[in-house]
């Protein structure tokens, strides 16, 4: 067979998750990398605000406080055997980024600096406590580039712009993977003993979102069309500040740092919501805030925005206010310049696409559709597990956004996807590179590419009736109107045959341009083929589960429901029609209580 390569351990892709598993999974292991885009271009390099860890550097705060506030953050949804391990490992996993050479902002005594966040408390007083590590308003970009270094150095093999298209899976067990080349449009079967699956989110399917265009969901898409049900995809996350129309986001930093939201009629609403924490009470219900103010009237204009304040005059009035002080105990004031130096790209940003300067002009804001906490299911050594017993897949491997462990249950705190990624990026890592080797290959199926072929023939041989374009522009609208932050057994069932009815039409679509050099209609027609599948599977899900919990917040079932919905939710993808099955949630320590910030 042309095009067949062979390795122990195959990571599908390059961003913070994939690169982390390649780096340890190399130490025993033959590893390859396989990239749709190259690594350094991956989502992980747009995280701006910073990862959660326990190091204490500027006040007392310890993993078990972490624990608790994921916990708790996730809606009680969150598998707690695993949040404890994440939460413990974390803290070395910022020290071994440090000593590749990540460069963190330092504290004035050269230790990691580390700021407030959403949801992030001192356990004991309730207040916000100083846990997100960060470089700037660039970590995820620094990350990034300290581990595709670190690969480099390491000679890890690279197969960058190709894009896995399907894992084969024969007598129950990983055969490798196919990707096409996209250079010349080439197929190419890698066999490999273990399969790690770390192609990040799927945020593309909402209209108004801050996921880069490449988070269409493939890895999970890919896996749903092999049989392998899918983890609470009702529960996506909405940031509260995105810039208004455009999504992009604007960090929670800003609130950490001392930005204020307010309604049109100037009040600082979130003190009605979370009067403890206000602005950095946790993201769902932030987004479900500004929800409730727009129902009220209380949004800007009537056109479903609101402000972020971050000048200088607001901040020092409102820490004033809530009697914010610094480590040393002097009262919190900043100047414009200090207020750049924390945040200069999102500076840039509003300087660029809004014409406003953040230090002297608030921004408008929107909740963003901004990440998946739902995903391919695997238990906390990256291991895909298959069903309500958690039956491991031999060989097959999950981790990042796409992979759902659970750690974040039904709402992810802010910084705690970087630490997953890190954590569970390592430890899948190690584990595929452990099986790989005590297991011999398993052989290919006979035309390993016909799953593959097949998909491109039918988006090669459409009628050529409907065009791509339309259907992602409804889809989009769709999902972000009724499948968004406030959700109703109507509006999901109506969302249920719009999306029935564009997976009809998709049938179709044809794809015009038949060449094979980087053919990237043909790819993106592919993708929303992907988003099509996987908005299906997030919206029966959510149509099921009547209950609001975390970021599934519905209209007609208000309240959490503890006795009926504390489990998750298992999707499998069967043709047009999702079969659903649940498992139970992992309680150790922290029984379920009332949510209050
Ligand atoms: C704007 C923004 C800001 C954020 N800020 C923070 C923050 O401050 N703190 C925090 O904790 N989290 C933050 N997050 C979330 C966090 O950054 C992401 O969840 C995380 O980086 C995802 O990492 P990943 O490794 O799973 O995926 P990615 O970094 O997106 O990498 C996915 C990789 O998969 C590859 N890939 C995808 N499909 C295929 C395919 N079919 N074939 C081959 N390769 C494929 C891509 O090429 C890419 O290399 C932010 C997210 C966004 C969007």
């Amino acid at each position: 067979m042309e095009n067949l390569h062979q390795y122990d351990v195959i990571v599908v892709g390059g961003g913070g998750a994939g690169l982390m598993a390649a780096m340890y999974a190399s130490r025993t292991a033959k590893t390859a990398v396989i990239s749709k885009l190259y690594p350094v271009r991956s989502h992980t390099g747009a995280a701006q605000g910073g990862i959660g860890a326990a190091l204490g550097n500027l006040e007392e705060d310890r993993p078990e406080w972490h624990t608790f506030d994921t916990v708790k953050g996730s809606d009680y949804l969150g598998d707690q055997d695993a949040i404890e391990f994440m939460c413990n490992e974390a803290v070395q996993a910022v020290y071994d980024l440090e000593h590749m050479g990540l460069p963190f902002s330092r504290t004035a005594d050269g230790r990691i600096a580390q700021r407030p966040f959403g949801g992030h408390t001192n356990n004991v007083t309730g207040k916000p406590v100083r846990r997100s590590c960060y470089a700037a308003d660039r970590t995820g970009h620094m990350i990034l580039q300290t581990l595709y270094q670190q690969c480099i150095k390491n000679q890890i093999v690279f197969y960058d712009e190709f894009q896995v298209m399907d894992v084969l899976i024969r007598d129950g067990k990983v055969a490798g993977v196919v990707a096409v080349e996209l250079a010349t449009g080439e197929l190419h079967v890698f066999q490999a003993k273990a399969v790690i699956i770390a192609t990040g989110g799927h945020g593309r399917m909402w209209e108004i979102t801050s996921n880069a265009y490449a988070y269409t969901g493939d890895g999970a898409a890919v896996v749903a069309r092999r049989g392998i049900p899918l983890e609470d995809m009702e529960f996506f996350q909405f940031h509260p500040t995105g810039i208004y129309k455009l999504g992009i986001l604007i960090t929670e930093a800003v609130r950490g740092e001392g930005g204020i939201l307010f309604n049109a009629k100037g009040e600082r609403f979130m003190e009605k919501y979370a009067p403890r924490i206000k602005d950095l009470a946790s993201r769902d219900v932030v987004s479900r805030a500004m929800y409730l103010e727009t129902r009220a009237g209380n949004d800007v204009n009537g056109q479903r925005f609101f402000y972020l304040d971050v000048t200088p005059e607001t901040v020092n009035k409102y820490a004033e206010l809530d009697g914010r002080t610094r480590p040393d105990g002097t009262p919190y004031r900043v100047t414009a310049e200090e207020i750049r130096s924390k945040i200069p790209d999102i500076t840039d940003f509003c300087i660029t696409y809004l014409g406003i300067d953040p230090t002297k002009q608030p921004i408008p804001v929107q909740p963003t559709a901004h990440y998946a906490m739902g995903g391919i299911p695997t238990n906390k050594f990256g291991e895909v597990v298959i069903d309500s017993n958690n039956t491991v897949l031999p060989g097959l491997y999950a981790a990042g956004e796409v992979a759902c462990v659970s750690v974040h249950g039904a709402n992810r705190l802010g910084t705690n996807s970087l630490v997953d990624l890190i954590v569970f990026g390592k430890h899948s890592g190690l584990r595929a590179a452990e099986y790989a080797l005590g297991a011999d290959f398993t052989p290919l199926p006979d035309d390993p590419t016909a799953f593959v072929r097949e998909q491109i023939e039918r988006l090669r041989n459409g009628s050529g009736k409907e065009r791509a374009a339309q259907i992602g522009r409804e889809l989009r609208s769709t999902m972000f109107d009724l499948v968004g932050v406030f959700r109703t057994e109507e509006g999901l069932t109506q969302a249920m045959e719009k999306i029935q009815e564009l997976r009809a039409r998709f049938r179709e679509v044809r794809v015009a341009d038949s060449g094979k050099v980087f053919n990237m209609e043909l790819m993106q027609t592919w993708e929303l083929g992907n988003l099509l599948d996987l908005a299906l599977v997030t919206t029966r899900s959510a149509l099921e589960r009547r209950e609001s919990r975390g970021a599934h917040a519905r209209d007609d079932y208000p309240a959490r429901d503890d006795v009926n919905w504390l489990k998750h939710t298992l999707a499998w993808l069967e043709g047009d029609s999702v079969r659903l099955d649940y498992k139970p949630v992992v309680i150790t320590k922290y029984q379920p209580k009332e949510r209050t910030y």
